[in-house]
Parts: structure tokens; C-alpha cells; sequence
């Protein structure tokens, strides 16, 4: 295949070049390049400028309010987008729900949840894992029973990254417990606001409300938002987890995070010279630049493999998964070393908009321990690495 990019694509990205520059609120720009903290109306406001453009739902089909772009144009406008420092698209509603419900929901669905996501009407999570049911996620027990035109739904989620901001979550539910696990499981649409729904948040390691526990008491659930069928809720969520992992390959964050360290590696000095030039650092970021480049390659190769769906299979999708966020981490260990005693741990305020200065050495040094901890999560969600490991293994020997 031809990896270069065409006249036509090379126009596609100055003409996204030419809208970050005119639409990307530069706050809201800085923010992200000095990872500070973004509230929710900051990506909401994101959403709602690219949506305006038409480029919010970039993956969906025109019918239903994408742009109807190439691969090769959704991996330019990811790149640049972060390239540019825009935040990343909250992926809950548009990048996983959307598709779902673009494949496997009905009509009266699509009509009523598409344009919601659009528009930001509702933010969503995801109600997968559970306490005992994360890499073994068809082990989920929350449970959804008939009554009537409802299900009433008992249990608990786990880790529902920004729940506490979200008016709606999608639920894996097990509606039976016969036969084969997987086979009784079922996907529900939830309002947050139901009697019975209860949010209690986690701390991370880095320190910062990012997750939360979603606790279900007798939690009634109209039958209507249902998707697809009951008890093949699993072929839905495994559908949506293509989307979820391929999305996770962060080859524009990991460029821009990786420039970003090339200017700290030049800017700190060891034994007189600038530690870019420090033999072993520099085979480090030699290293990091060679694997961040072969990543950009596969990531275009298997989104071109895919074709315009942009959903990849399970093994490619595990594989740009474990590359895209094992070379993140490396890239957030080599700026906390880059930074030495500088990238101190948990300066909370420094992720404050308006917070000048770390407490010692450059302003950029004070998020650095918080970026560093926080990303450990890269190879735990989204299904963890080592699971990742297995898929890649099982395709490979055909078992
Ligand atoms: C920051 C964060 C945000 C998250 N957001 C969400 C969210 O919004 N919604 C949601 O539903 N979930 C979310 N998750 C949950 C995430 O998907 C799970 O944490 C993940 O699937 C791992 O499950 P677990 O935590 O139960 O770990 P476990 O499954 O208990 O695994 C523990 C360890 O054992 C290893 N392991 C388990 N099974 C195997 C195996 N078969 N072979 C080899 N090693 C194995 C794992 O790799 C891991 O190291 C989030 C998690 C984090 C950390």
C-alpha cells in the first residue's frame, strides 16, 4: 500500500490545520498543553464546535451526521487535532455508544439517541466492568428482570470513568443465567436520574476524581431501551469494544506528548550539555521515536485494512492497544525523569487554571507526576494489556 499521503488528503489536513487555528478556543488549548484540569464545559464546548463543522461524530456515516470521511482523513484529524492541543473527544456517546446503536439499534433508538449525542443533550458512560467482572467481563452479575414494560435492574459498576458527569449510561445486564455466560447478557440504556441510581467517586492514584462506583438499587428501566435483542447484549459490546481499543492507539497524543519531551530533553541540562545529547537518554528517546513511527504506520495500515467502517478486528485493534499505550508510558517516564526532582507527585493546584509556577523549577514540571500516574491506567482499561496479549496469541494459533 502507498503510505504517503495523496494531494487531495495533504489539502484535508491544511484545511484542518486552517480550522483549529481559526475555532480552537486557545484556553482551552493551553489547558491541555500544560495538562491542566478540563472541566466538563470545556469539552463540552469542544464537542460543540465540531459539531458545528460537522466533524464531532467523525466516524459515523453521512446518513446519520458524519463527515463521511476516508481512514486516512480521520487519522489526519486525529493527529492534528492533538498536534494543535485540542482536548480529546470524550469517546462514551459518539465513539461508542453511536456505533452500537448505528449497527444494532432500531429505528425509534437511532431517532432518539443519535441526535442527543450530537448535540451534547446527553453525556454518557459506560457501565461495563464490575467488582469481579473486568478482564472477565462475561462474569458480570448485574442483574435486569422483566416486569412489565420494564426491567428492574439490581447490582453494581465499577471505574465508570466521568459517571459523575454523565446524565445517561449504557449497562451491560445479565437477564439470564442459563446456559453459556455470555449468553445471558443484555445491553440497557439508563437514565442516571432514575430513583435507585446511586454515584459514589474513586481517587486515583494521581489524586484526582476521574472514576467513580454506580451502585443500581430496584432501578426501573423502560423495556424500550433495550438494544437489539435480549441475551446477545455480548455480540453488541464486543462490537463496540473495537471501536473503544482502535481509539486507545492515541497516535496524536503520543506525538504531541513526545514533542513536547524532546523540548524538555533539549532545555535540561546534564554534565554540561543538554540532556538530549546524554548518551543514554538519547538512545532512550531513539528508542521511544522509532517505535512512535512504526506505531503511525500499523495504525494506518490496520485503519486502511478495516476500510471505511473503522472498526478493526479483535487482534489488530489488541495490538495497537498495547503499542499506543506502552509507548505513551515510556513517553510519561522519560519526561518525569527528563524533569528529575522538578517532577514532584500530587501538586494538585498545579492542575488549576491560573496556577502559575510549581513549587521549584519550570512551570511545566508541576503536572508532569500527575500525567505520569494518572496514565498508568493506559494498560489496565480498555481491557488490560496482558488480556490484550491472549487475543493477539488466540488469533494467531487459531485456537
Ligand atoms: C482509570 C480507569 C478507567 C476505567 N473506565 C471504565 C469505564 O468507564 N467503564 C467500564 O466499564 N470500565 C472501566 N474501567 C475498567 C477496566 O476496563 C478494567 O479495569 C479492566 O478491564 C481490568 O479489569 P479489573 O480491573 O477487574 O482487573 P482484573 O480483571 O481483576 O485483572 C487483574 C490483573 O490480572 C490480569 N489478568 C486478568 N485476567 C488475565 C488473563 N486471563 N491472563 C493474563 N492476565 C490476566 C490483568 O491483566 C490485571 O493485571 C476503567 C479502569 C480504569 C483503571
Amino acid at each position: 500500500m502507498d503510505l504517503h499521503f495523496s494531494p487531495e488528503e495533504m489539502a484535508f489536513r491544511e484545511e484542518v490545520r486552517a480550522f483549529l487555528k481559526d475555532r480552537l478556543p486557545t484556553r482551552i488549548a493551553e489547558k491541555v498543553r500544560t495538562s491542566k484540569r478540563l472541566t466538563k464545559q470545556d469539552m463540552a464546548e469542544w464537542h460543540a464546535i465540531l459539531n458545528e463543522r460537522g466533524w464531532y461524530a467523525n466516524h459515523w456515516p453521512k446518513e446519520y451526521g458524519g463527515p463521511g470521511w476516508s481512514v486516512a482523513q480521520a487519522a489526519i484529524f486525529d493527529i492534528e487535532s492533538a498536534l494543535a492541543h485540542a482536548p480529546r473527544i470524550v469517546p462514551f456517546g459518539v465513539s461508542m455508544l453511536g456505533p452500537v446503536l448505528i449497527k444494532y439499534g432500531s429505528q425509534a433508538q437511532k431517532d432518539h439517541w443519535l441526535p442527543r449525542i450530537l448535540d451534547g443533550t446527553d453525556w454518557w458512560c459506560q457501565g461495563y466492568s464490575e467488582p469481579g467482572a473486568g478482564s472477565d467481563l462475561a462474569s458480570l452479575k448485574t442483574s435486569a428482570v422483566r416486569d412489565g414494560d420494564h426491567y428492574v435492574v439490581n447490582g453494581q459498576k465499577t471505574w465508570t470513568t466521568l459517571g459523575q458527569y454523565a446524565d445517561m449510561i449504557f449497562c451491560l445486564v445479565r437477564t439470564s443465567t442459563e446456559g453459556k455466560k455470555q449468553e445471558g447478557i443484555s445491553f440497557l440504556l439508563i437514565d442516571m436520574k432514575t430513583p435507585g441510581v446511586e454515584v459514589r467517586p474513586i481517587i486515583l492514584l494521581d489524586g484526582e476524581h476521574e472514576v467513580n462506583e454506580v451502585f443500581f438499587t430496584d432501578v426501573r428501566v423502560p423495556a424500550e431501551n433495550l438494544v437489539g435483542e435480549e441475551n446477545k447484549g455480548w455480540t453488541y459490546a464486543k462490537y463496540l469494544l473495537t471501536y473503544e481499543r482502535a481509539g486507545l492507539a492515541g497516535v496524536g497524543g503520543s506525538m504531541a506528548a513526545f514533542n513536547h519531551l524532546k523540548e524538555i530533553a533539549q532545555s535540561q541540562r546534564k554534565g554540561g550539555r543538554p540532556l538530549a545529547e546524554d548518551p543514554l537518554f538519547a538512545a532512550r528517546l531513539a528508542r521511544l521515536e522509532i517505535n512512535l513511527e512504526n506505531l503511525k504506520i500499523t495504525n494506518l495500515r490496520v485503519l486502511a485494512a478495516s476500510g471505511s467502517g473503522g472498526s478493526a478486528p479483535l487482534e489488530m485493534s489488541a495490538m495497537l492497544k498495547i503499542c499506543g499505550t506502552e509507548i505513551r508510558q515510556e513517553i510519561t517516564s522519560l519526561t518525569r525523569r527528563a524533569l528529575g526532582p522538578y517532577a514532584q507527585p500530587f501538586v494538585s493546584e498545579a492542575l488549576d487554571e491560573g496556577f502559575n509556577g510549581a513549587p521549584i523549577g519550570p512551570d511545566y514540571a508541576a503536572p508532569v507526576a500527575v500525567d505520569y500516574f494518572n496514565n498508568r491506567k493506559l494498560s489496565i482499561f480498555g481491557g488490560s494489556n496482558e488480556v490484550q496479549r491472549e487475543i493477539i496469541t488466540k488469533a494467531l494459533l487459531e485456537l
